[in-house]
């Protein structure tokens, strides 16, 4: 991929939509096959099994810009712990997880939100792979963890962590306040 291009995103109904600039190690195409991954896909009306898992593109907030829809911005969580689940409030499109801090720059789009995902590249990495009769095996997941952690360094001594479509960076609050989804959220 030599130039930065603007892979356009949306929402099913179309109301939220925007772009995220991808280029030449902008992120790492992963497949996440952990329980709330796939739950949140259920819960937002993607079918998802943690079989096949979820395509996420690991990247930072920087790169992704809503150019319309930002009052239709919502924030879930699966457990008043877990991490931050953006969604669009008209049509209840997961958009991707994101940390609770934006000094922590990181977001991962789902890529069911790409109509076209390909210039995101093939993931090789592989988390929480489920095994029959054994713990969850993850593949090439630890390139992926550097990776990302370089990236949020990289924003965080550039400043481009406050570049970002989800947080008040002077307060550190998301701009809209995040609701626990419901205990059942995209369980069979
Ligand atoms: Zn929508
Ligand atoms: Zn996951």
């Amino acid at each position: 991929m030599a130039a930065t291009i603007a892979l356009p995103w949306s929402c099913r109904c179309g109301a939220v939509h925007g772009t995220l600039r991808v280029e030449r190690g902008a992120g790492t195409p992963a497949i996440c096959h952990c329980e709330s991954c796939v739950r949140a896909q259920r819960h937002f009306g993607v079918e998802a099994t943690r079989a096949e898992g979820v395509a996420l593109f690991q990247t930072t907030p920087d790169r992704f810009s809503i150019v319309e829809g930002t009052a239709h911005l919502g924030l879930g969580r699966l457990t008043p712990k877990g991490s931050y689940r953006w969604f669009t409030t008209c049509c209840n499109t997961q958009l991707g997880v994101s940390s609770t801090t934006p000094k922590f720059a990181f977001f991962s789009p789902v890529q069911t939100i790409f109509a076209d995902p390909s210039p995101l590249g093939r993931a090789r990495t592989h988390a929480y792979v489920p095994q029959p009769g054994g713990p969850d095996k993850h593949i090439r997941l630890m390139p992926a963890i550097i990776a990302l952690m370089a990236r949020s360094a990289s924003a965080l001594t550039s400043g481009r962590w406050r570049d970002t479509p989800f947080f008040d960076v002077e307060t550190g609050q998301p701009v809209v306040p995040p609701v626990v989804l419901p205990k059942d959220a995209g369980h069979a």
